[in-house]
């Protein structure tokens, strides 16, 4: 019998993309592909690329240089692209780096097997294609080998609100939700398989709604029917957009004990002008009012959120107002970013702020919600909370695991088995995570 195949994939960006090429690497199964560590050992290499802000695309290329000597060394190594940098270059990807033998969109994952067939041939493919048939239902049902305690479970894709600074819509196409029967069927898949976390994943999770036995379900009617998967202990679902916060998604924080308290709400900015030019369709008005009835049904959410600083057209008045909605609302976690300028997204054309401007503001934002997450994790300290235990950890009896509120907890003396949900005690606070003691 022949030595399997082996795959190397790297992947870069967001969630989702985790969830894709975890999913790229079952279908890849299928044809007799293993994992490989690293690059260096693979038959096959696939960069699973992110589009989201500046330079991706160029970041792509020069990794790809970093293959040519991989690829003379060994002719038969096969190297593909996928992801949003997939969809947006195309073609573009084989002329720049003719070594590259595939590329495929995030719409085509399930054409994988008869791509490789044909690329084993010595031909080139490319499929960028938004097509008519269902990826998810023509990918093979996931496969049964015993896996860690939690999962990404990809329920909604695409979006349709085309803010004015973002590449998804063009990316990832329309907005589509997977009807709630497969995703239920994956949920109990998953669970058999050891998994008793599952982050539900979409560009707007929270505008999930897909098809279930009597109409559409929202996404709390979803995680309802998820709450009663025996074995499943836990449900997370992000990004979530603030307009699509309905009132059963907030009603469920405070009632679906499976839920748990921790919710990503990107809302960019703070100025009702930037979040009008950067068409997000909220003010932080009307943001806030959500953080308010979120905090009403379950006061110790730990929230999340994302900001863009340095929109064209942000003056320090705007970026002021961005400060004092942080303030307000107090984040446990964040994450920030400088505009990028995106080509063909409108607010491409317009009149940029200076970079250094826009750098110093950054550090102002970071240093305000670094603050903020210092002060949330030692409030920590003294509280018992639920930890699921992950892997072992670095200390002899160790074991490390994340909270209710997504922090990383290290356990000590933890005599318990990964996948465990364990009572803790949180002892101590250090910058990226907590220690803790079990609760006998
Ligand atoms: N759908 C989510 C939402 O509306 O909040 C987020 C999707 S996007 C993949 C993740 C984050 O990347 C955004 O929330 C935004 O903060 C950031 N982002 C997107 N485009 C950007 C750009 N052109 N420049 C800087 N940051 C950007
Ligand atoms: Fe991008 Fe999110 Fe806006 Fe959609 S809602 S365009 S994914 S930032």
């Amino acid at each position: 019998m022949s030595a399997p195949k082996k795959l190397f994939i790297k992947t870069y960006g967001c969630q989702m993309n985790v969830y894709d090429s975890e999913r790229m690497a079952e279908a890849l199964g299928e044809k007799g592909y293993v994992e490989a560590k690293t690059a260096d050992d693979a038959d096959m290499i696939l960069l699973n690329t992110c589009h989201i802000r500046e330079k991706a695309a160029e970041k792509i290329y020069s990794e790809l240089g970093r293959f040519k000597g991989l690829k003379a060394a060994k002719p038969d190594l096969k190297i593909g692209v996928a992801g949003c940098v997939a969809q947006a270059e195309g073609q573009e990807i084989m002329r720049r780096q003719p070594m590259v033998d595939l590329v495929v969109g995030p719409q085509s994952y399930h054409r994988l097997p008869e791509m490789e067939t044909k690329i084993r041939q010595g031909e080139k493919a490319l499929d960028t294609d938004f097509p008519e048939e269902d990826k998810f239902e023509k990918l093979k049902s996931r496969p049964k080998a015993k896996r860690g305690p939690t999962a990404f479970l990809t329920v909604q894709e695409g979006c349709d609100k085309f803010c004015a600074f973002c590449v998804v819509p063009y990316t990832r196409g329309a907005e589509v939700s997977r009807p709630a029967d497969r995703i239920l069927t994956e949920a109990r898949d998953l669970v058999e398989r050891g998994v008793r976390e599952i982050t539900l994943l979409g560009q707007n999770v929270n505008a999930y709604h897909g098809a279930g036995e009597n109409g559409d379900l929202t996404l709390a009617q979803l995680i309802w029917q998820l709450d009663k998967v025996d074995g499943l202990e836990r449900i997370r679902f992000t990004t979530s957009h603030p307009n699509d916060m309905m009132d059963d998604l907030i009603e469920a924080h405070g009632t679906c004990t499976k839920l748990m308290p921790y919710l990503h709400l990107p809302v960019q900015s703070g100025s009702d002008k930037i979040l009008k030019r950067m068409n997000r369709s909220h003010t932080a008005e009307s943001y806030l009012r959500v953080v308010e009835k979120i905090r009403a049904a379950r006061p110790d959410i730990l929230l999340s959120g994302d900001f863009i600083v340095g929109f064209p057209e942000e003056t320090e008045a705007d970026f002021q107002a961005t400060l004092d909605l942080i303030e307000e609302v107090n984040y446990g976690t964040a994450y920030s970013f400088k505009y990028s300028t995106r080509p063909g997204t409108p607010a491409a054309e317009r009149p940029q702020v200076d970079d250094a401007e826009a750098s110093e503001r950054l550090q102002r934002l970071q240093a305000l919600l670094s603050r903020q997450q210092r002060e949330i994790q030692e409030s920590m300290v003294g509280r018992e909370v639920g930890v699921l235990l992950e892997k072992p950890g670095r200390l002899p009896g160790q074991m490390v695991g994340k909270s209710d509120y997504l922090h990383s907890v290290h356990v000590s003396d933890c005599n318990r088995e990964v996948g465990d949900l364990a009572r803790v005690r949180i002892m101590a606070s250090s910058t990226n995570s907590l220690a803790g003691e079990l609760i006998r």
